[in-house]
């Protein structure tokens, strides 16, 4: 029998989406990137990744969006997305004098549930629009931060702060604790949002309300976030007080442990090092904050080769000044170059890969975001490559790392649905986010001089 007339062609199943691609980056082992691919996508998850002739031989979607390269969505490890509010309002001046002028000003007169909610919607709109697609928050109302990311479909790590002392949102350590339990209740199963516990820092907490806060993320299932080793002062301070480095702190409290995510890590002896690695947990690096903060700069090449799981961050607006996390990857990329004055040290391929997977694996969302592959949630971003600076292009992964900026980003997709196409948001009144964002800022202003 002749199979060429017998067997006709199957006919194309039926799927909500396909993405098509110069390149496609799935981001998976051994697999390199595929020349004029597509990704399908149905019911929020991706049902298939290959090139455009597989993919369209097999699903047919009445939607289509199409780009230069389509990678995985950004994951950005680190950020206190409500600050955006006060994106510029100090800066180029020493750490205290710029905490007490004007972010502590303006953040006790303005941190409302409200004012979370604008800030956090900017914040949102601006990573969509750059082609973050989950992030990491660390910051005050987080149920208002919640409630936003739901409604725009963003995918989030909710972390409600919990400090030593009286905050926007809560007299003390306990209510601030009380709200990460509400937290947790609140948002159990929800497609978009989870939560962790964000203790802030060992120099704003006691060893005790570490133990009370670990417990507590121990209870509940849930990792912990903190910053941790951003600045010497903080390891010289920590070593005068209790003796040992702050992650030899956290170890001894319970908050290091198998999933904690540390932002920064910019100070870490060898000996911090191995503690990390051997508590399965890892660093949320942010370099541009440290370099606009004078922080140090971190070494990224040194963690990667122990293997530790390693993501990039922002850092809030007020410390960076942008969302953008392409910076991060480029610098991810360039800084231990520099450092090294040695041009093989992490090449692109790293750097985006700790942009994308690394990021998930340090949220512990590996198994349903971070590559491009059937199973996994349809969370991805697509590059235009038509401006000149992507002119020629023969390498996307080095495009990605050297080339990119965020306005080069045309779609966004989170959980199979697009909700950022032809460079418009979809679920974010964007007009209406400018006017508010407008009609507030002067007042911060004001507060600020008068501090
Ligand atoms: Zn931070």
């Amino acid at each position: 029998m002749n199979s060429e007339t017998s067997s006709a062609p199957p006919v194309p199943a039926r799927c909500d989406l396909i993405v098509r691609g110069d390149f496609v980056l799935p981001m998976t082992d051994g697999v390199p990137e595929i020349a004029d691919g597509a990704v399908a996508v149905k019911a929020g998850a991706i049902v298939g990744v290959g090139t455009r002739a597989r993919i369209e031989a097999a699903w047919r979607a009445d939607d289509v969006i199409a780009g230069g390269i389509v990678l995985p969505g950004l994951v950005n490890t680190h950020g206190h997305a409500g600050m955006t509010l006060y994106r510029g309002l100090g800066d180029d001046m020493p750490l205290m004098e710029w905490l007490t002028g004007f972010v502590w000003p303006a953040e006790k007169r303005f941190t409302t549930p409200e004012n979370v909610a604008l800030g956090t919607r900017l914040a949102v709109a601006e990573m969509l629009a750059t082609g973050t697609t989950t992030f990491a928050d660390m910051y005050f109302f987080e149920d208002r931060v919640g409630r936003v990311c739901a409604d725009a479909g963003m995918r989030v790590l909710l972390g409600q702060a919990v400090i030593g002392f009286a905050t926007p949102d809560a007299p003390n350590s306990g209510e601030a604790i009380r709200r990460g339990e509400r937290l947790v209740h609140e948002w159990k199963g929800h497609p978009l949002v989870r939560v962790s516990a964000a203790l802030h820092a060992v120099y704003t907490l006691t060893p005790a309300l570490m133990r009370e806060g670990a417990a507590s993320a121990a209870a509940w299932g849930i990792p912990i976030q903190i910053h941790c080793s951003e600045t010497r002062k903080e390891v010289e301070d920590c070593l005068r007080e209790h003796g040992v480095t702050p992650p030899r702190l956290m170890a001894d409290t319970g908050v290091l442990r198998e999933g904690t995510i540390l932002a920064h890590g910019v100070h870490l002896t060898d000996d911090d090092v191995r503690l990390v690695l051997d508590h399965g947990a890892g660093v949320a690096l942010n370099p541009e904050s440290n370099l606009k903060l004078g922080s140090g700069i971190p070494d990224i090449d040194r963690l990667l080769a122990t293997g530790m799981k390693l993501g990039l961050g922002t850092d809030g607006a007020a410390s960076n000044n942008d969302l953008d996390l392409w910076d991060a990857v480029r610098l991810a990329a360039t800084l231990p170059k520099g450092l090294r004055e040695n041009p093989t040290a992490v090449p692109a391929a790293q750097a985006v890969r700790m942009a994308t997977r690394g990021g998930a694996e340090l949220l512990g969302m590996e198994s349903i975001v971070g590559t491009l592959e059937p199973g996994k949630r349809a969370d991805l971003c697509v590059i235009d490559t038509e401006g000149l600076s992507h002119l020629p292009l023969y390498h996307p992964l080095s495009q990605l790392a050297y080339a990119t900026r965020g306005n080069d980003v045309v779609h966004t997709v989170v959980n199979g649905r697009v909700v950022y196409r032809d460079r418009k948001h979809t679920t974010i009144d964007v007009a209406a986010l400018r006017a508010e964002v407008r009609a507030l800022a002067p007042q911060i202003a004001a507060v600020c001089r008068r501090a």
